[in-house]
């Protein structure tokens, strides 16, 4: 056992149904943290009421169950931890490190360069979007399964929001407050969130939250190179052959694609004794078929 106290977890967004890809993330997340005797959580990431569906979030349990992932304790919903996230900003206020925004989105292509670093929230209109002002520096994130990366804040990364132009909770800040709540030592995911590590690790930094070891997966694309997400049509998983999909999905993870298994209960247990994290391929891109 690594890590007495390893706490993993699965954090869907509730657009849609699972598509194979997150299912690769979620079965990785799941043997990762058995294998190290470890919890492992579900939290439904739903702050995004415009990009939501309201089925989604039955679906997903029902999906990751017919598959023999059960999770432990009760699932975490972000609908209900508003006040944590105020509570999070308002100390990051307090800190003099947030300044507002009002630049239209569609204006800021790549890094954003810091146009409203001088505007107050006292003389500037509603409706505006909350930024974390970063000092210049670098980053070092060391990724289970990529490697060490550093980032420059100023380059790579710059002031990012934190709070969002309709009033919702960005992504980054929800994130890293629920990762440090549920006591999470182990992020493992897909690599599209990777380009979002860094801000997570800052915000944790600025608030004093521990940061957890994370592991980025190749992703899973398609014949055409594309990521498969509910955006490109990506067809939910099978669950009426729970096995074939998990061994697909073992086999897209470098693993043993356990065989000889007769039904989930096995072959997740066989799995999880076998997981071996340097098995997982390293390119970014696995294919689907
Ligand atoms: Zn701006």
């Amino acid at each position: 056992m690594e890590n007495a106290s390893y706490i993993g977890r699965f954090a869907p967004s509730p657009t849609g149904p699972l598509h194979f890809g997150s299912l690769v993330a979620a079965l990785a997340s799941y043997l990762d943290a058995r294998n190290h005797d470890g919890t492992w959580l579900v939290r439904i990431e739903d702050l995004d009421p415009p990009r939501e569906s309201p089925h989604a979030p039955g679906e997903i349990l029902s999906q990751l169950h017919a598959c023999g992932l059960d999770w432990d304790q009760e699932v975490m919903y972000q609908s209900t931890r508003i006040d944590a996230y105020k509570a999070h900003l308002n100390k990051m206020a307090d800190q003099n490190v947030l300044y507002p925004c009002i630049c239209p989105r569609k204006k800021i292509s790549g890094t954003y360069p810091g146009t409203c670093r001088g505007r107050t929230f006292s003389t500037t209109d509603k409706p505006y979007a909350i930024r974390l002002k970063l000092r210049h520096r670098s980053v070092t994130l060391d990724d289970l399964f990529v490697g060490k990366i550093s980032y420059d804040t100023e380059t790579d990364v710059g002031d990012f929001i934190v709070r969002r132009k309709d009033e919702l909770f960005a992504y980054q800040l929800a994130v890293i407050v629920d990762d440090c709540e549920q006591e999470v030592s182990h992020v493992i995911r897909g690599a599209d969130l990777l380009s979002s590590t860094p801000r997570q690790i800052l915000i944790a930094e600025q608030l004093s939250l521990p940061v957890p070891r994370y592991g980025h997966l190749p992703l899973v694309v398609d014949r055409n190179g594309i990521k498969l997400s509910k955006q490109t049509h990506a067809l939910p998983i099978d669950t009426s052959s729970p096995l074939r999909t998990l061994r697909f999905a073992l086999q897209v993870l470098g693993q043993d694609t356990q065989d000889r298994a007769t039904n989930t209960k096995q072959l997740l247990s066989n799995a999880s004794r076998q997981w071996n994290r340097s098995l997982v391929p390293k390119e970014n891109q696995v294919h689907d078929k």
